[in-house]
């Protein structure tokens, strides 16, 4: 029997308190399923859209939350009846068009008739969601719903941003920001078969990146990190995943000849200056990766069921959402908080 009540976190408007509040079940529309949250990972990016640190904006109240793991309880009409019981991952592309150049090429993170969850679709910070039954991807039963949580957005995107590099054996990859995203960045660029090196502000986040097999790490307190990777050999792919803008032009400036930045982070302060001599003489690129694909969520799933990536994480209850932004804002989180319902 599902619950009539349940109890979500609310953005009661951009940059206030978020609140905990009791509200009904929502009924799954049409080709939507009702998904019974067990675990949801606390994303940075849950952070800059509660604050509206962009200039595109969720309309409140909204409950937020794109890494969420849970039951398929209840179908909407129409909805695929083989998904009841089914454990599934909600994600950032909460539906797409499924019709558009875009959808057709394996480039539906770029539909511009996209929804996203815990943004333009409300999120699984919350005890129940609904979501669209094709856009839910299912978790294969190597992966526990607490791990499955930040590999939904954390370990998506940045096997992705990986895969658009173009990361090659022998090259060297830096990685900007080792947190919820940059701890999983690291262990798929191993994966690629690249030499990484880590870089961050927090003692912990270092210690983190020593643990999980970088093979330099650099603090960016101690100096210039762009100066400090070149001075390691520079990088062939720089991915940033620093919320801060300095840190993307020291992504730049880590690179090689040749050499790939690949821009994830989305600081509230969002330019980077770039110099065109330079990026034209030594044909570098600058990449945007946002998420990835449902079936990149698969791959991301099946290479962590076979026991080739760690999460690292925290539990956390719904109560102590506010303390857990401030955490993450901190960088005070290893690496990943989760809530388990
Ligand atoms: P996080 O807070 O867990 O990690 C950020 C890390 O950067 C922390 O470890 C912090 O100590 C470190 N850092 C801060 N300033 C730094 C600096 N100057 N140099 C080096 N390291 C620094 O955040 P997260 O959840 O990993 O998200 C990171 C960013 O990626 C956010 O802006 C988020 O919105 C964005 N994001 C983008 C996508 C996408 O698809 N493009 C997907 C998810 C998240
Ligand atoms: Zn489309
Ligand atoms: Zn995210």
């Amino acid at each position: 029997m599902t619950a009539t009540t349940m109890r979500a976190v609310v953005v009661p408007e951009l940059g206030a308190k978020l609140e905990v509040r009791e509200m009904p079940v929502p009924t799954p529309g049409p080709g939507q399923v009702l998904v019974r949250m067990e675990t949801s990972g606390v994303c940075h990016t849950d952070i800059h859209a509660a604050h509206g640190d962009w200039a595109a904006k969720p309309s409140t109240p909204y409950i937020p939350g794109h890494e969420g793991i849970g039951i398929v309880e209840a179908l909407g009409p129409g909805a695929d009846s083989h998904r009841i019981g089914e454990r599934v991952a909600i994600a950032w592309l909460g539906s797409a068009c499924g019709t558009c150049s875009y959808c057709l090429s394996g480039w539906e993170t770029l539909c511009t008739k996209q929804r996203n969850s815990g943004f333009s679709l409300d999120g699984t910070y919350a005890e129940y969601a609904v979501a669209d039954d094709r856009y839910v991807v299912s978790v294969p039963d190597g992966v526990t719903s607490f791990d499955a949580a930040p590999l939904t957005c954390a370990g998506l995107t940045t096997f992705k941003a990986v895969k658009v590099s173009r990361l090659r054996p022998p090259e060297t990859a830096v990685i900007f920001g080792i947190g919820g995203l940059g701890h999983l960045a690291l262990q798929y660029a191993k994966i690629a078969g690249g030499r990484v090196i880590a870089v961050d502000i927090e003692d912990s986040k270092l210690a983190l990146a020593a643990r999980l097999g970088a093979d330099e790490v650099v603090d960016g307190r101690a100096g210039d990190a762009a100066k400090a990777t070149r001075r390691l050999g520079g990088a062939d792919v720089a991915i940033a995943l620093a919320t801060s803008p300095r840190a993307f032009e020291q992504a730049y400036g880590s690179l090689r000849r040749g050499g790939r930045l690949v821009c994830v982070a989305l600081p509230a302060d969002g330019t980077m200056s770039v110099p065109i001599f330079d990026t034209v003489i030594s044909g570098k690129s600058i990449i945007g990766s946002i998420v990835g694909t449902r079936q990149d969520l698969a791959d991301v799933f099946a290479l962590h069921a076979a026991g080739r990536t760690e999460v690292v994480a925290e539990s956390r209850s719904l109560d102590e959402v506010n303390e857990c932004f401030d955490e993450v804002a901190g960088g005070r989180v290893p690496a990943r908080l989760v809530f388990e319902f």
